[in-house]
């Protein structure tokens, strides 16, 4: 999955005539000394595991911080109720993203996609949208491979690390990843795909990795519901045949830019942002005792 730029992907799948999931399926293959369809099973693997991951939450449990757990269920119980703002499958969208960071908290078994902090993004986009509108399995995996590649340009031309780039890394980037993987799902091109995942970086630029008492539990689990929602607004931007002004690529690199000069104390250090207010100080305190 080593391409440098999504315009050298996008190249190759004009050459070949192929879409771009094929083109990230085939490289992964060719890298790993491996047959698509094995590539194939162990990527239909990684996404049963995230269907398995959402269902396992546990709606009673907390960390052992007692920071976070319970908000999952909570929203469950309030999209039930029927009176959201938002309506009923960005709710789902909401409850799921707060399941999947509760669970990587409890220390349940996540799909670290691109990272732990982050496991919420894709699940709360991808499984939502499957279980509301029973799309074909297969269209999810090609969607993972939409976003494993995204994330792989995102690596390869910056990172997807808090504590190199800030939250922009491992939000943002989950919410890239997580935008281009749903416009794949909805129909969207190669160059949809492209501005869907610029549009979501840019609206998430900047973001700070600020983790309270270095646990990623505050703000990391409420951040993936807004990377989730971001994700979403994204590729229906990009399915409307909205685009970003500035190239993809172009994109990723102001983001490793803006992360390189991010002060350390915002790079998962627990020291700046939310992780150095009073609150925070006094939580950090209390877990101590
Ligand atoms: S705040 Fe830091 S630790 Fe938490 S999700 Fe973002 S990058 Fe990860």
């Amino acid at each position: 999955m080593s391409y440098q730029s999504m315009e050298e992907a996008r190249i190759r799948c004009e050459k070949e005539g192929i879409p771009f999931w094929k083109a990230v399926q085939s490289e992964d293959a060719n890298e790993r000394q491996i047959t698509e369809e094995d590539s194939w099973n162990v990527m239909k693997q990684m996404w049963r595991t995230m269907l398995d991951s959402l269902d396992a939450y546990d709606p009673e449990l907390m960390s052992r911080s007692r920071m976070v757990g319970r908000e999952g269920g909570m929203m469950d119980a309030y999209r039930e109720a029927g009176d959201t703002l938002c309506g009923d499958f960005m709710a789902k969208v909401m409850s799921n993203a707060l399941k999947m960071g509760c669970n990587n908290a409890c220390m349940k078994r996540i799909v670290a996609a691109p990272t732990a902090g982050a496991c919420g993004v894709m699940p709360a986009v991808l499984v939502t949208y499957y279980r509301e509108y029973d799309v074909a399995e297969e269209k999810m995996i090609e969607a993972l491979y939409v976003a494993a590649g995204i994330g792989q340009i995102i690596a390869n031309r910056a990172y997807l690390a808090g504590a190199s780039g800030g939250c922009q890394a491992e939000v943002g980037s989950g919410s890239g990843m997580a935008a281009s993987a749903i416009c794949h799902v909805k129909g969207g091109s190669t160059d949809q795909i492209g501005h869907a995942c610029a549009m979501a970086l840019k609206n998430l630029m900047g973001l700070v990795c600020d983790p309270v008492g270095g646990l990623v539990e505050v703000p990391c689990v409420k951040r993936n519901v807004g990377g989730a929602f971001n994700a979403i607004a994204a590729a229906d931007m990009a399915l409307a045949g909205i685009e970003s002004q500035i190239p993809v690529d172009q994109v990723i690199d102001a983001m490793k830019e803006v992360g390189d000069k991010m002060d350390v104390s915002l790079r998962e250090t627990g020291f700046g942002g939310v992780a150095g207010s009073m609150k925070a100080a006094e939580i950090v305190e209390r877990m101590n005792m």
